[in-house]
């Protein structure tokens, strides 16, 4: 036991007895559960009944405390599987100003998901739970993961029992709304301000708190995508009427004290009421994040003072689903209410702060984020990195970091991985084959030039590896395709596509030179083989090897157009890889503009447009179908391909995104999407099979067409 239990009557450090903690001054004493020390408990509240939560724990006695969760909930509740299993819902953690050997406390662990990130992160993690069978729950889950830097303690935040100064970190996550609870008298104004002074004084002076909460007048909705199933449809309706239905329902997933007896709902505040709130407690400096996903999902985060980045999420979000889902005008009507009337900044529905109580700490905590500090030593002499955004996905060991420098007012992505958690060797490599691309397109083609981030270092900070490259110039391309005009201009799309067409055939010696000298890998030879065969190649039917590298996921997220150069910049080379069918990266970004010949209108629940835009783009008559198989005649006229070979090539795109989705899909967590686009690709797969002749590419009229 690292940190000193204080007697919580005369503050004498406790002594560790057989059966007890004991004071060795006034004499007062507190049990010990299975070695766990216990100074204050709660009736059972949280995410699920009672009598899940002992079938989750008798499951965990018997295995594994992942394979307990993943059997109850992978299917059955998704959002609650995420909730206990995913580590990433800690995404804030690179973003701290504190060093690995910090000590931690986590008030109200619940299920142990942040516990058990900050574990892997810190040197020392107290972790405080009130509710028995939770404690129950994390302490296999600890014990099971062999974390051994982790004192667990059974007690409310009424009893914690350690001294002045203890704490480079403290996490209150989802806790400060529901305070009240802990306190007998006052306002939970008072309560939320007792509790949060409480804390201050277990901080150093140079730590920081972490809060995630509700914002009191959030219009929480169109933006969170997993809401609660009893209110979806209200949602859809009006998001106002949906923040209120979660205060007046507390559903389940945010842990409620329904059964609490002095519970009153609820205390939430503005964005600004928080920041007033944590000044009145001892916290000047407050640094506000936006989770637009909710604070139980950090997977992106915005700077609540970058507005515009703000507004551009939003933008993009929900252009993103007009495409996708096809065009609704409620959807239009909420954006202006809430984006275009910038009330979205007064009611950002879910926020997270990190406070610090000293006021010699930077107004936004840019100093003393180690890996950014590492990055700045290094690149001495005069730059100052503060992150912007950052966005990772549901259990992926990746985090990418968008970071500006208030010196040179330049910008820069760093990504990040946990070296201790599996997958952290990708970023690494991915960087290698960046600095090695990198190295060929500046020396081959002066086209090229800037048209791959250049490298711009690795650091190494405790448990995180991070490496640095240079954000894009230009428009992503994405986000000019989501324009619902975007297809009424044809010569800027024919300009577009014959930009990214001289870009495939100026970069494929550079490519071409980099695959043979060994850092770029080769894809499975199995993700050539169809969908339905099996992958055991049999005998004599070894599919056909491709050589040359391609960038393999040039999708138009990945592709920057900078309109007055007409330069193009291409990121994200984590998939560039040998073995792909020719033309591959060509099929990616075509299917990827989302093609269709009208704007769709709103399609039922759970469909995308993505069917009927691969029908569109493939298999009918337009002028966009002709510039593609005109293109596509002209790229393999120069990169020395048999174009009476087009549809099979085309046929073994579908087949390795097929494949790729399929072995995503294997990687147990990512039951997010990767099934979804599994059954896509068999989809088009089969309609590609039944309508050959219906193809473009069938038969293909000769170039020149055009
Ligand atoms: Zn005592």
């Amino acid at each position: 036991m690292n940190v000193p239990q204080l007697c919580l009557k005369c503050q004498t450090t406790l002594r560790h007895g057989t059966l007890r903690m004991e004071c060795p001054a006034c004499g007062a004493h507190w049990p010990l559960n299975q070695s766990i020390p216990s100074y204050d408990s709660a009736n059972y509240h949280g995410e699920v009944t009672q009598e899940t939560i002992h079938d989750l724990i008798a499951l965990a006695e018997q295995g594994h405390w992942l394979t307990a969760a993943r059997t109850m909930f992978r299917d059955s509740n998704p959002e609650l599987y995420d909730y206990i299993a995913d580590l990433n819902r800690a995404s804030w953690i690179p973003i701290l100003p504190i060093g690995q050997n910090s000590t931690v406390l986590d008030v109200s662990s619940g299920l142990g998901a942040l516990t058990h990130a900050l574990a892997l992160n810190y040197h020392h993690v107290v972790s405080v739970e009130a509710v028995a069978e939770m404690v129950r729950f994390s302490k296999l889950r600890l014990d099971q993961e062999g974390l051994k830097n982790v004192d667990l303690i059974q007690t409310t935040l009424a009893g914690l029992p350690f001294s002045t100064d203890t704490f480079d970190l403290i996490v209150l996550n989802g806790v400060l709304e529901w305070v009240r609870e802990w306190r007998s008298s006052g306002t939970s104004r008072e309560a939320q301000i007792a509790v949060l002074s409480d804390l201050r004084r277990l901080l150093k002076p140079r730590g920081v708190l972490v809060i995630g909460g509700e914002n009191r007048f959030g219009y929480t909705s169109f933006l969170r995508p997993r809401g609660h199933p009893r209110v979806r449809s209200i949602t859809r309706m009006c998001s106002w009427l949906d923040a209120l239905y979660r205060r007046l329902e507390k559903p389940g997933f945010y842990r409620s004290l329904a059964d609490s007896p002095k519970s009153d709902g609820p205390y939430t505040h503005s964005p600004n009421g928080y920041v007033d709130l944590l000044r009145q407690a001892g916290f000047p400096v407050v640094d506000l994040w936006w989770p637009p996903n909710g604070y139980n999902s950090p997977h992106t985060m915005l700077r609540a003072s970058n507005r515009a980045a703000i507004r551009s999420y939003c933008d993009f979000d929900r252009r993103y689903k007009d495409r996708l889902h096809g065009y609704a005008l409620a959807r239009q009507v909420r954006h202006w209410a809430v984006v275009d009337t910038r009330l979205i900044h007064r009611t950002l529905p879910d926020v997270i702060m990190i406070a610090a109580p000293s006021g010699d700490r930077d107004e936004q905590l840019h100093s003393g984020v180690p890996l950014l500090a590492a990055f700045e030593k290094q690149h001495l002499p005069g730059e100052r990195y503060y992150a912007d955004s950052l966005t990772t996905h549901p259990y992926k060991n990746k985090a990418v970091l968008t970071v500006g420098s208030g010196n040179t007012d330049t910008h820069a992505v760093v990504k990040i991985a946990n070296v201790t958690l599996p997958g952290a060797e990708i970023v690494q490599q991915s960087y290698q084959k960046l600095q090695r691309l990198h190295a060929g397109f500046t020396t081959t083609d002066p086209f090229l030039a800037g048209s791959i981030p250049s490298p711009m270092g690795v650091v190494r900070v405790g448990s995180l590896l991070a490496t640095m490259e240079s954000s894009a110039d230009g428009s992503r391309l994405l986000d000019l395709v989501l324009d619902r005009r975007y297809f009424d201009r044809r010569d800027r799309v024919r300009r577009h596509l014959e930009r990214i067409t001289s870009w495939l055939i100026a970069s494929k010696p550079a490519l071409d030179a980099s695959a043979s000298d060994g850092l770029i890998d080769a894809i499975p030879s199995e993700w050539l083989v169809a969908p339905g065969r099996d992958t055991g190649a049999e005998p004599g039917s070894a599919p056909e090897r491709f050589s040359g590298a391609q960038h393999g996921d040039f999708y138009p997220e990945n592709i920057f157009i900078d309109e007055d150069s007409q330069r193009l910049c291409v990121i994200d080379w984590d998939s560039c890889a040998t073995g792909y069918p020719p033309l591959f990266d060509w099929f990616c970004v075509v299917t990827g503009l989302y093609y269709t010949h009208e704007r769709v209108g709103g399609l039922p629940r759970g469909q995308t447009v993505e069917f009927t835009s691969f029908r569109q783009t493939y298999f009918e008559a337009s002028w966009f179908s002709e510039v593609i198989v005109s293109l596509s005649h002209q790229l393999c006229d120069r990169l020395g391909l048999d174009s009476a070979r087009l549809l099979e090539y085309f046929i073994l795109y579908i087949v390795v995104r097929y494949r790729q989705f399929l072995s995503h899909s294997q990687f147990e967590e990512k039951h997010y999407w990767g099934p979804l686009n599994k059954q896509l690709y068999e989809q088009y797969y089969q309609f590609l099979l039944k309508n050959q002749t219906q193809c473009c590419f069938w038969k293909s009229p000769a170039p020149g067409l055009l």
